[in-house]
């Protein structure tokens, strides 16, 4: 039974205690009690389905007793740092993670957070390569460090700016209060950006200037007819290599980052070929390829563990956080041994990077995966979802795209007849109207126009055809 303050007492101590910028979802903000598998109970005991949980963090399900009861048993004996000493969860707990991943991506840090893990991942690409700029594709998001703001980008689509010494972008950020969901405005107040990040013109089949094509889900017959890479990947990877030769060379290129399939940018899926090309051709300037799977990682996408793989890329570097805990904090940085060499000439301390009750977190989590087939889960109702998509696609003029793989699913919604991205006061509408009706869905992309699908990878298709009829319903009611 919930015991907590009353939603109208919050309210004043959000006034009060929570800083201005701490945003919440929703006219009226949930204020939650309970979370059970793909559900969410509110303080009323109202029962939402959760079709968010996988942008902000559970993968297995809310409060899954396996790992429910592998942090408590752990609780019972020790919380502590292990990084000064021995602790066989740690230990179990990376051996079994290392052992996901492909090739020499065999070394494991463990953190507490994605920025922090993105954060590692810069030290350690410019320890090894002994350049020092990073490359970010437009509207991705890497964290909220102070370093990591210039390489999130989200709604700032803009090419950095040039100057003598390199790149040098300011770009000026703001975050708005917008009935909790977050715009990044390139106005004011004036923050500076680190100067060692830029961005790349986002490869993007729906709005880039070339368009293409998307290995999935499959184009209708006809609409690409390109033999094997999209031939617009070209023209892609021609201005990434105008930003290597013209932006990059005095202080050389240490990383390009990159999401397998951008969240905060909308479920955004890059054109056919795009990744593994950018790969070859940093690499070619001397750079490494991270992959920042904190959103795309574990099984989420179906056909893969990582989302990398799909894109037949193996990177230097990888990123984890999220999903590795299933709301358990714990996040990771993986890379080869060559890489991890480059950083041993400093010692490395983590006051709470694997602890015990993080690690047996994330021991249980990947178990659930496996014992479960949770990934199998994801290829087989992912597809049946963005089908079900797909048929609303054709009922409904303002969704002008559907896309994503797995249970990472985006629908952009545009004016109908046009791209132009749907107004946004109607896109929180339906957002509202579909929390009525007790299905909780995200969203981002340029304009914050695209819904954003990430539920507990444990759904079903029942749960499916539910969401699809209060998705109808909310934007039939707001378009009407
Ligand atoms: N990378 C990606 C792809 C993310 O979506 C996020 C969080 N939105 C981060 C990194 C940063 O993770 P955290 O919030 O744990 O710092």
């Amino acid at each position: 039974k919930y015991a907590g303050p009353l939603w109208e007492n919050t309210e004043k101590i959000k006034s009060e205690h929570i800083p201005p910028s701490v945003f919440n979802f929703y006219k009226k903000p949930l204020l939650l009690h309970q979370g059970h598998k793909q559900w969410l109970f509110d303080h009323t005991g109202r029962r939402y389905l959760d079709l968010l949980a996988g942008v902000v963090t559970v993968s297995v399900g809310h409060c899954h007793p396996k790992v429910v009861s592998a942090v408590k048993e752990q609780m019972d004996s020790l919380w502590h740092t292990t990084n000064i000493y021995r602790h066989p969860k740690l230990y179990e707990y990376v051996e079994k993670l290392a052992d996901k991943f492909p090739g020499d991506l065999k070394v494991v840090y463990l953190v507490n957070s994605g920025s922090e893990a993105n954060d590692l991942a810069v030290l350690l690409a410019r320890l090894y390569t002994g350049n020092n700029e990073i490359l970010s594709l437009q509207g991705s998001y890497h964290g909220y460090s102070s370093g990591l703001m210039g390489l999130t980008s989200m709604q700032s689509y803009r090419l950095p700016l040039l100057a003598p010494s390199g790149f040098h972008h300011v770009r000026n950020l703001i975050v708005t209060k917008n009935y909790g969901h977050f715009i990044f405005l390139t106005s004011f107040p004036p923050v500076a950006l680190p100067a060692w990040c830029a961005q790349v013109p986002l490869p993007d089949p729906f709005r880039g200037a070339w368009g293409g094509c998307r290995d999935s889900p499959a184009q209708a017959p006809g609409a690409c007819s390109c033999p094997g890479d999209c031939v617009a990947t070209d023209n892609y990877i021609h201005q990434l290599k105008q930003l290597l030769e013209h932006s990059v060379p005095v202080r050389g290129v240490a990383a390009l980052f990159a999401e397998s399939i951008q969240g905060g940018g909308g479920t955004l899926q890059f054109t056919k070929g795009y990744l593994k090309k950018a790969q070859e051709l940093v690499k070619n300037y001397g750079g490494l390829y991270i992959a920042d799977e904190v959103q795309t990682g574990f099984g989420r996408t179906g056909d893969h563990f990582w989302g990398f793989e799909g894109h037949g890329v193996t990177p230097d570097i990888v990123t984890l956080a999220k999903g590795i805990g299933n709301g358990f904090p714990l996040a990771a940085v993986v890379t080869t041994r060559d890489v991890a060499a480059a950083h041993a000439r400093a010692a490395y301390f983590n006051t709470f990077g694997g602890n015990p009750l993080a690690s047996a977190a994330g021991k249980a989590v990947l178990e659930v995966i496996e014992e479960e087939k949770l990934q199998e889960n994801c290829k087989v109702v992912g597809k049946y979802f963005i089908e079900k998509l797909k048929d609303l696609q054709a009922r409904h003029s303002v969704i002008g795209d559907v896309r994503g793989k797995g249970l990472m699913l985006g629908v952009e919604l545009v004016t109908p007849g046009s791209k132009e991205p749907l107004d946004n006061s109607k896109v929180l509408d339906i957002l509202e109207a579909t929390k009525d009706m007790g299905v909780l869905v995200g969203r981002g992309g340029k304009k914050s126009n695209t819904i954003r699908l990430k539920p507990p990878m444990c759904i079903t298709k029942e749960d499916v055809d539910f969401s699809i009829s209060v998705l109808d319903e909310a934007v039939r009611s707001v378009m009407q």
